[in-house]
């Protein structure tokens, strides 16, 4: 299962730096409580285990990334406040994760309680955003100056800010070189916020969440990716995942389907989603694919296929174990 990130080019006497996945997001600490069934509201009861672990869908996205041996960044606002703050940026450090470009802000980090059910491994999400620590394009602006030759590919995880999101997409696509990188890819996770319109049809890539799938009325990933491609720029990518369902994905009104990885035991499915971004997002550098590059299409489906299978494989085997550090 696994892969390394790029190769390197032997005959290159000068081997260049790696290029990085930039993933840009929110970083939170999340609690985790491993119960045997679900709580009844209002009871008092022990729990099976505890432990708490660097959370935020960008961050996760970086974790798999590096254990996959993918050299990744994550940005985002940093706060400064609390013993959490320190914590996260030892723990991006321990897991090889450039911080770099973070914005450091006076403020506390946002974080989630969750309560995985060890009998089916679902997992129910408390989160509290605090002091909501979100990217600003003035701040993107002054980090990169413009400057994206560092990166093969950059991530948007969207939250409320879609219209700062929206400008800094902008800035990298004036900037892609002749083979189409950086790529760039969002994903779409929250039914809440809106204004997705300003971001789905610049993207090369765009993840769609089953959650917010079913707030559009769809009733399966098939029925998504198909629904809102063309909301979509040409050419690109639509991917849905949907749980112990697999996911589809469609590009040029092509429709591909993967089932999700099948007799496991599940345990966690914190970051099933994010783990499968990531395991797309590798697969496809690894294969040195890269949306929008002309390609042959039998070609581009057979590699797309690839990381549809592996990017289920990888979440599903991700929700066989607690936490990440078994993926490596
Ligand atoms: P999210 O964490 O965003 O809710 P999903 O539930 O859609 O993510 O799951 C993402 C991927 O993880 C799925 O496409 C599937 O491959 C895998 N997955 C999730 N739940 C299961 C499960 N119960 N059994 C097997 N694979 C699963």
């Amino acid at each position: 299962m696994m892969f390394c990130g790029e190769a390197k080019d032997k005959d290159d006497q000068n081997v260049k730096p790696q290029k990085h996945v930039l993933c840009i997001g929110m970083a939170c600490v999340d609690f985790v409580n491993i119960v045997k069934e679900f709580p009844l509201e209002d009871s008092d009861q022990r729990i099976q285990d505890y432990y708490w672990q660097r959370g935020g869908n960008a961050s996760n996205n970086c974790t798999v990334l590096s254990l996959l041996s993918i050299p990744c960044e994550f940005m985002g606002v940093l706060g400064t406040e609390g013993v959490e703050a320190s914590w996260i940026l030892k723990d991006f450090e321990s897991f090889n994760i450039n911080t770099e470009h973070c914005v450091k802000k006076d403020v506390h980090c946002p974080v989630g309680t969750i309560i995985l059910n060890m009998t089916n491994g679902t997992r129910t999400i408390l989160f509290f955003p605090r002091d909501r620590p979100e990217m600003l394009y003035k701040d993107f602006q002054l980090k990169f100056k413009n400057d994206f030759s560092a990166y093969s590919w950059i991530h948007f995880e969207l939250c409320s800010n879609v219209l700062e999101i929206s400008k800094m997409i902008d800035d990298v696509l004036c900037y892609k070189n002749s083979n189409g990188q950086p790529v760039v890819s969002i994903e779409i996770e929250k039914p809440e916020f809106h204004n997705y319109n300003l971001v789905i049809n610049k993207a090369d890539l765009v993840f769609v969440s089953k959650d917010y799938a079913k707030s559009k009325g769809f009733a399966n990933a098939k029925e998504a990716v198909s629904g809102l491609y063309n909301l979509c720029k040409e050419g690109a990518i639509l991917v849905c995942a949907w749980g112990e369902q697999g996911a589809s994905l469609c590009i040029n009104n092509e429709v591909l389907t993967c089932p999700a990885l099948q007799n496991i035991k599940v345990v966690d499915t914190l970051g099933a989603g994010d783990t499968f971004v990531a395991g797309f997002v590798g697969s496809l550098l690894s294969q040195r694919f890269y949306p929008t590059e002309p390609e042959h299409t039998t070609k581009i489906i057979t590699k797309l296929e690839y990381a549809l299978n592996y990017a289920c494989h990888l979440a599903g085997h991700k929700c066989s174990m607690y936490g990440y550090t078994g993926l490596k």
